[in-house]
């Protein structure tokens, strides 16, 4: 077809009918597939225990997915790298949007690499989908952090049910600790449930928060202070410095009527700024305050051995609903019960009832 800028309106260029591409020189060549060949779990382990960025990458890949014959490959991969998990500090840390929880990060993160670690950047954010927006644990909020080697940064599994959300989050500290990252950040949105879920993976929960916006209790809920190991009040920079200092004393205060923590840990308040990295050791020196604490308690173990506990009881309730609602049988009765429940057939009791002795009994034939 004629190319319409050939037509006499036009002026000035004409466009050429392009040339036929050549034939192939080599015609045994064959074009080199873009597929990455199927890693075995003993590649997975392997490249994992040595360090392999890639390779831990794309094992963590195998824990999002939502596929069935990769989730039995994740989860002999997980087994493997077990014994090697563990050693890590495990820091969750939480903040409403804007609190400068990406800045603080940044900061804290070169902090402690500073000092020799490694360190993996996780996120919980049930909410996020990896195509929208601006996700927590995004390389691209971290910028110095993303150019160091010694950081593996890796955003929120996508949307899903927060439980499957946080058991991936939690399987992705094992691999993450059996690769060497001797330190773990867990990132959450502090605005909902997601910080229980976080709380239940870590060692030291860090909440950080603003001052000077009026309300200094700014939308975080109770629940979410009582969890809280430590409290990092940020942007205490310049006019801001005194409202920062109000406010520690304001949370100090909140703090004091807080039943004592299940560690007997005193959570501390200080103040900082992310940004103008001013007092981010002071931060650091909490955090090593805790553990060191915790660690001499017995707290620690202590903790880890109800998380670990609370994610079988987690992952058992998880496949159940799973197995559940996705039994094509129950499935349809389920539609059918819903029904003459709205039409006053029948009263929602008498109908889950029912639901659940038809799955009962088909899992005894
Ligand atoms: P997030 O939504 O919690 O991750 O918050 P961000 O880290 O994206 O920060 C939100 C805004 O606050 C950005 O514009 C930052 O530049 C700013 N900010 C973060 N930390 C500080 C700080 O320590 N001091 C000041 N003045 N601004 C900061």
């Amino acid at each position: 077809m004629e190319h319409p800028e050939n037509d006499k309106a036009y002026k000035g260029l004409t466009v050429n009918s392009g040339v036929t591409s050549q034939p192939c020189v080599n015609p045994y060549r064959r074009p080199r597939s873009t597929r990455r060949p199927q890693l075995t779990v003993s590649d997975y382990v392997e490249g994992i225990l040595k360090g392999n960025v890639s390779v831990l990458g794309q094992a963590v890949t195998l824990v999002e997915s939502l596929a069935d014959h990769h989730q039995a490959l994740a989860q002999e991969v997980i087994e493997k790298c077990l014994p090697y998990s563990g050693n890590s500090r495990r820091i969750g840390i939480t903040g409403v949007p804007g609190a400068g929880k990406s800045t603080s990060i940044d900061a804290f993160g070169l902090h402690v690499i500073n000092q020799g670690h490694k360190l993996a950047v996780l996120a919980i954010d049930p909410s996020s989908e990896r195509s929208r927006g601006s996700i927590l644990g995004d390389k691209t909020r971290m910028e110095k952090l993303s150019l160091e080697k010694d950081a593996f940064i890796r955003p929120s599994p996508s949307a899903g049910s927060l439980g499957g959300v946080a058991r991936k989050t939690r399987e992705t500290i094992v691999l993450c600790e059996a690769a060497g990252y001797d330190t773990i950040f867990v990132e959450t949105v502090g605005v909902g449930q997601s910080e229980t879920a976080v709380h239940s993976m870590v060692d030291f929960f860090l909440l950080i928060q603003l001052a000077g916006t009026g309300d200094e209790l700014q939308g975080i809920k109770r629940g979410i202070m009582e969890m809280a190991d430590g409290i990092a009040i940020n942007k205490a920079d310049g006019d801001n410095i005194d409202r920062a200092n109000l406010a520690a004393a304001q949370f100090r205060n909140a703090l004091h009527l807080f039943p004592p923590t299940p560690s007997k840990w005193r959570p501390e308040v200080i103040t900082y700024s992310g940004y103008y990295e001013i007092g981010i050791d002071k931060v650091w020196d909490m955090i090593d305050r805790y553990f060191d604490y915790v660690k001499k308690t017995g707290f620690f173990e202590k903790k880890r051995n109800e998380q670990a506990k609370y994610w079988m009881i987690e992952t058992i309730n998880e496949q159940l609903r799973n197995n559940f609602y996705n039994t094509p049988e129950v499935k349809a009765l389920l539609e059918q019960k819903e029904l003459r429940v709205l039409n006053n057939e029948q009263s929602s009791f008498t109908a889950a009832k029912d639901v659940l002795d038809f799955y009962f009994d088909s899992l005894r034939k």
